[in-house]
């Protein structure tokens, strides 16, 4: 065996709590002047636009429950946790501008893990302009948690919400489903295979898309300012977190209606429709049932179409009805199939 062949591995401990923090948020640029004081007392300071909404969220994110190490790298991980949060802002038609990550963490991980995971925070924070204002840090019993705080803002008229689509609204989404859930099941396929053989190195070659889906997914920040500049404002809106399904299910439950989309509608990538083939599913499954494709599901008036009707970024699947018509999709025969929201859910007992 050659030397050197192990990663640097550096206690924690070595650093100290404080040490720790400066050494991982030492190179954090701030983007907004609204961001008055980041990380560096006891809390951040940050101005309020004053013709604008506050919008808040926050994402807990669990080893073994929420990502798995033995596939996922650390990188993607950080940035991987931030997206989620992004994605939460813009499906309220907002802009996200400040995060706040919150890390607990075993033993098991020396520093070098920690700053892995940091590249893949300001990776994020680059790409989206976001200001890490502060988090907080703690050893853990066991595993990994890395919780994310994110703040955005948006005039009060062009907050969306999951509860305004109507009756014949246009039901859409802004890009292809099904993806992530199909690197998922690659990943994890090679993941038994490096198991079964350690020296097997995985042809990941032809699965760069669905792959860079679930390990490199987009916030869909780009949509909240393309309706700004058509001046569209869906009537209602989520991100698709847990499968199309689900998440139609909540629209129509906060609006209060029914819907039917169009299986041959749905944007399905030539990837995905492979990876179903060789999992012997139908590309419909992960396309319904997938999660983690943080595209947006949003719904238009119908006088919005001759707006939207030319352009690549939405894709109009479906249409909204009355509550009493239930949620339907229409299979490549014309037939009615009531759908089932088959989310994932990390409560549910397998
Ligand atoms: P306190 O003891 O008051 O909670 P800390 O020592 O935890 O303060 O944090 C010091 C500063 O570092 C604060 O600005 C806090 O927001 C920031 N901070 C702590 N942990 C993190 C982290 N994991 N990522 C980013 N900022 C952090
Ligand atoms: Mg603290």
């Amino acid at each position: 065996m050659p030397e050197n062949t192990e990663p640097k591995r550096t206690e924690i401990s070595a650093l100290g709590e404080f040490g720790l923090i400066d050494h991982l948020t030492s190179e954090f640029p701030i983007h907004h002047e609204a961001t008055k004081k980041a990380i560096g007392d006891d809390a951040a300071v940050i101005e309020f636009p004053k013709d604008e909404q506050t919008l808040i969220s926050t994402d807990l994110l669990l080893e073994g429950i929420h990502f798995d190490l033995s596939w996922m790298p650390l990188s993607h991980l950080g940035y991987k946790a931030v997206i989620v949060n992004l994605s939460d802002i813009a499906a309220m038609n907002a802009i996200p501008r400040q995060i706040l990550v919150s890390i607990g963490v075993s033993n098991r991980f020396p520093l070098e893990a920690l700053e892995e995971i940091y590249t893949g925070i300001r990776a994020a924070c680059e790409q989206y302009k976001i200001d890490l204002i502060g988090g907080d840090t703690s050893s853990s019993a066991a595993g990994l948690a890395i919780s994310i705080t994110v703040i955005g803002s948006a005039k009060n008229d062009d907050i969306v919400y999951r509860s305004g689509a109507k009756e014949n609204d246009l039901v859409c989404v802004s890009g292809d489903l099904g993806s992530a859930y199909s690197g998922l099941l690659i990943l994890q396929r090679e993941k038994k295979t490096f198991e079964a053989n350690p020296n097997f190195q995985p042809d990941l070659d032809n699965y760069e898309v669905v792959i860079g889906s679930q390990l490199k997914p987009k916030a869909r920040v780009d949509m909240v300012e393309l309706f700004k500049e058509k001046k569209i404002t869906p009537t209602s809106m989520i991100d698709i977190s847990d499968g199309l399904a689900s998440e139609l299910f909540h629209i129509c439950k906060n609006s209060d209606c029914g819907c039917s989309i169009y299986e041959e509608k749905l944007p399905i990538d030539i990837q995905t429709a492979q990876v179903a083939e060789e999992f012997e599913i139908t590309p419909v499954m992960p396309a319904l049932n997938g999660g983690e494709d943080y595209e947006l599901l949003f719904t238009l008036s119908l006088d919005d179409y001759e707006k939207v009707k030319e352009l690549h970024q939405i894709i109009i699947i479906g249409h909204i009805s009355d509550k009493k018509d239930g949620i339907n999709l229409i299979n490549k025969a014309g037939q009615s199939i009531p759908l089932k929201a088959q989310g994932w859910d990390s409560f549910r007992k397998e």
